[in-house]
């Protein structure tokens, strides 16, 4: 493994904080490296160095900037397996999920590569005979990028690329838990050649301190985050009062629906892929599992025998299936959603406690008999636990799904055509997977919630958007 380098780097420069602060492997307890430890003034540098670099870089040519960020998916996938092993040891995921990340990370980069290219304006017809109406769109100027910890790859270059692609300078600001894929993704950037201070990285164990510059500073005109719902309205207070533009992904709970005509094997197998990818710690990962009353016995007992086939254990291990969770908070809050569950009268089908004395492992875990009273129906529960609801109409389970503020990603599973087509429309969720379990995959689509799980998207053509402002001149002759 590179060892990473425990610097800021800022208009160029990698430069050192007058402190670093510890990485830990969550499958161990060890530290496994260490970053710098950026206060508000180094933040407020960044800041200058993006600002400074933003003129010349909005004036780059497409093609330029799509040639540079080409580059550096290149570099992203020569130096793919050293990513994925500093991932995997800092966050936890096994190996080949990392991997996976890695190149899911690389295809943004990619993406934006090409899309650079495409950023089209619009002439409109006028209404007078001697005046033109053009539509142009331009980067919106010095973005902030505040990353999450459970894709400390792609949840990067997801807000990264497409910045960069669209002229913009950006600040990046790592999760605290997993600043080191972050370092190298960016030492990377910096190999593929990108102008200094087009690229900031910015890491802090003081989150608040540097969040406030970042979404304070009017010189910043973009905030893009992914995280907790809790920060994603902090950061949306702070950044009103210079109105930025801001693109918000946040938590979810999502509803995992299987009809009485669904493929129950395909189902089993769909409820394993959204619900213990990543030990269960994603925004689009499954939280109520509802199965209709007339399959589910059969169904639990399915779901409750794959499951405890799944290997739990260090992600760089063969044959691991669930890594770690992140910490002891999050290893505590699971164990509070089943002790809870089982109290108010769920059954459990497999799991069901911390695994070894090391580490923050919690077992796959299956809950049956699940009802709307337990905290595991409302709070996002960010671990490898499903609870099992049973319902008996279509009406009545897509209006349980949607009873909650989030409205990221929902599922379901039948094979009829018309329900398929009810439901689809009928979720207020932003991703819906329609006998897919893994709708998120896609880079070229939009990825993002409805209700308190966000604002905008990101992927695609879309996710360029959020970093295109709309110029319209009217010329008159
Ligand atoms: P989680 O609960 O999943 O750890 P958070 O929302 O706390 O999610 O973290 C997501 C990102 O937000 C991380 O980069 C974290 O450092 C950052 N963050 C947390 N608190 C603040 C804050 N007050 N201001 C700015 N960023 C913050």
């Amino acid at each position: 493994m590179t060892s990473p380098s425990n610097k800021l780097y800022i208009n160029g420069n990698w430069i050192p904080a007058a402190d670093t602060f510890p990485i830990i492997d969550p499958a161990t307890g060890d530290i496994v490296g260490d970053a710098a430890d950026a206060d508000a003034d180094l933040a407020l540098q960044a800041v200058e160095a993006a600002h400074a670099a933003f003129p010349a870089w909005s004036k780059t040519t497409a093609p330029r900037r799509s040639k540079l960020l080409y580059r550096w998916y290149e570099l992203i996938m020569e130096h793919r397996d050293e990513i994925a092993t500093l991932l995997t040891c800092e966050m936890g995921k096994p190996f080949p999920e990392a991997k996976g990340e890695v190149s899911f990370a690389a295809n943004f980069v990619l993406w934006y590569a090409e899309e650079a290219k495409r950023i089209y304006g619009d002439t409109v017809p006028s209404n007078e005979p001697n005046k033109r109406i053009t539509v142009l769109r331009q980067p919106v100027g010095v973005v902030a990028a505040i990353t999450p910890w459970n894709f400390p790859a792609a949840m990067v270059t997801r807000k990264v690329a497409p910045a960069l692609a669209a002229g913009c300078t950006v600040i990046l600001k790592p999760a605290e838990q997993t600043p080191l894929t972050a370092i190298r993704l960016v030492e990377l950037a910096a190999e593929a050649g990108f102008p200094p201070g087009v690229i900031n990285l910015v890491t802090t164990s003081s989150p608040a301190e540097v969040g406030t510059v970042l979404t304070t500073d009017p010189r910043v005109r973009k905030v893009t985050f992914t995280g907790s719902t809790e920060v994603g309205k902090l950061l949306y207070r702070q950044a009103a009062d210079t109105i930025k533009r801001i693109s918000l992904e946040l938590g979810g709970h999502a509803p995992f629906i299987v009809f009485e005509d669904a493929d129950l094997d395909l189902a089993v197998q769909g409820v394993i892929a959204s619900k213990y990818r990543n030990a269960g710690q994603t925004c689009i990962c499954t939280n109520r599992v509802y199965v209709h009353e007339s399959i589910a016995e059969t169904f639990a007992d399915k779901l409750g025998e794959a499951v405890s086939l799944l290997r739990v254990g260090h992600g760089m291990k063969e044959g691991v299936h669930i890594g770690p969770l992140i910490d002891e908070q999050a290893l505590a809050k699971v164990e509070r959603h089943v002790q809870d569950a089982l109290q108010k009268g769920a059954t459990l089908l497999t799991g069901g406690s911390r695994e070894g004395d090391r580490g923050y492992f919690f077992q796959a875990t299956v809950l049956n008999n699940a009802t709307e009273e337990m905290q595991i129906a409302t709070e996002e529960t960010f671990g490898p636990v499903a609870p099992l609801f049973t319902f008996q109409t279509e009406d009545e389970v897509l209006a349980r799904a949607n009873n909650t503020p989030y409205g990221l990603a929902a599922y379901f599973f039948t094979r009829d055509i018309g329900r398929v087509t009810r439901m689809q429309e009928g979720l207020d969720y932003g991703i819906i997977g329609a006998n897919d379990p893994a709708p998120s995959a896609a880079i070229q689509a939009p990825f993002g919630g409805f209700k308190e799980s966000g604002l905008a998207r990101e992927g695609g053509k879309y996710g360029l958007d959020a970093f295109l402002e709309t110029k319209y001149i009217s010329l008159a002759f």
